[in-house]
């Protein structure tokens, strides 16, 4: 479902080039859930942005459910765009609507009529286990909680793909399990294709099928997580996978 191809991102700063992806290719199945893990500054956000194309690339190509994103205009991209849901580090809900308001919204703005918006918005809110705090507003929530919310709204168009960069960065190891194991429920009930970006190994064990790992805007290692715990290749795999005694 989700194709990059040789996929590169340079950067102008200060008067020279910076590339901050390099050459990177992966693919994702429909119905798996693959990571990409990598240190701080691997690019790891910006491949992210690269494949919703909020950041353009400088090479290569990122197809999602067969279509070329990377050769569509502009009007083409926002239609392509709702077939990937994205969630981040900061669940970045509006603060001033409430829990049912903020999974609206991307309804609204689709020009989805008031009553199949309610329908909808009450599905969401009941599939990430919110029912009961559709009538919160955001500083009423835990983290958790808001990150519930932030995966209701990336849910909301109905997307093939959902895009995770860091969602769970910010919580407690007990919240965390429960985040990835709503979202392998959404895998097993929707279908849905799942990349999840993180810096946390403990993360691509929980939930991951394949894992691709990054350093310096490329790939140094990837394929099934079974593989990489078992041996794995790159320096970098061998730094994330503890020996063992
Ligand atoms: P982290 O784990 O800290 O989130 P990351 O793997 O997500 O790191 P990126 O945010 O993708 O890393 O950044 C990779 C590199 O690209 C960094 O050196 C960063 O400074 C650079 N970079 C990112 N966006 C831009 C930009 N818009 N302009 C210039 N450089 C950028
Ligand atoms: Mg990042």
């Amino acid at each position: 479902v989700i194709q990059v191809e040789s996929l590169s991102k340079t950067f102008r700063r200060d008067g020279h080039d910076v590339t901050v992806l390099d050459d990177v290719s992966l693919s994702v199945a429909a119905g798996r859930i693959a990571g990409v893990i990598g240190p701080s500054g691997a690019g790891k956000s910006t491949l992210a942005r690269t494949i919703n194309l909020l950041e353009c690339p400088t090479s290569g190509t990122v197809t999602v459910a067969g279509q070329e994103l990377t050769r569509l205009r502009e009007r083409d991209l926002q239609a392509a765009r709702r077939r990937i849901g994205t969630i981040f580090q900061s669940a970045s809900l509006l603060s001033s609507r409430t829990v049912a308001g903020n999974v609206a919204l991307p309804l609204e703005l689709a020009g989805i009529g008031r009553a199949e918006r309610r329908a909808r918005v009450a599905e969401l809110v009941e599939r990430v286990g919110l029912t009961h705090h559709a009538g919160a507003y955001p500083a009423q929530l835990s983290g958790g909680q808001r990150q519930r919310v932030g995966i209701a709204r990336a849910l909301a168009l109905r997307p093939d793909v959902l895009l995770s960069d860091e969602a769970t960065s910010g919580l407690d190891t007990a919240t965390t399990r429960t985040i990835l194991a709503l979202l392998r429920e959404l895998r097993d009930d929707l279908g849905l294709t799942i990349l999840l970006i993180t810096h946390e190994m403990d993360v691509v064990r929980d939930v991951c099928d394949e894992v691709t790992l990054l350093r310096g805007g490329r790939v140094v290692e990837s394929g099934a997580l079974a593989d990489l715990v078992a041996d794995p290749r790159s320096a970098l795999g061998r730094g994330l996978i503890p020996e063992r005694p």
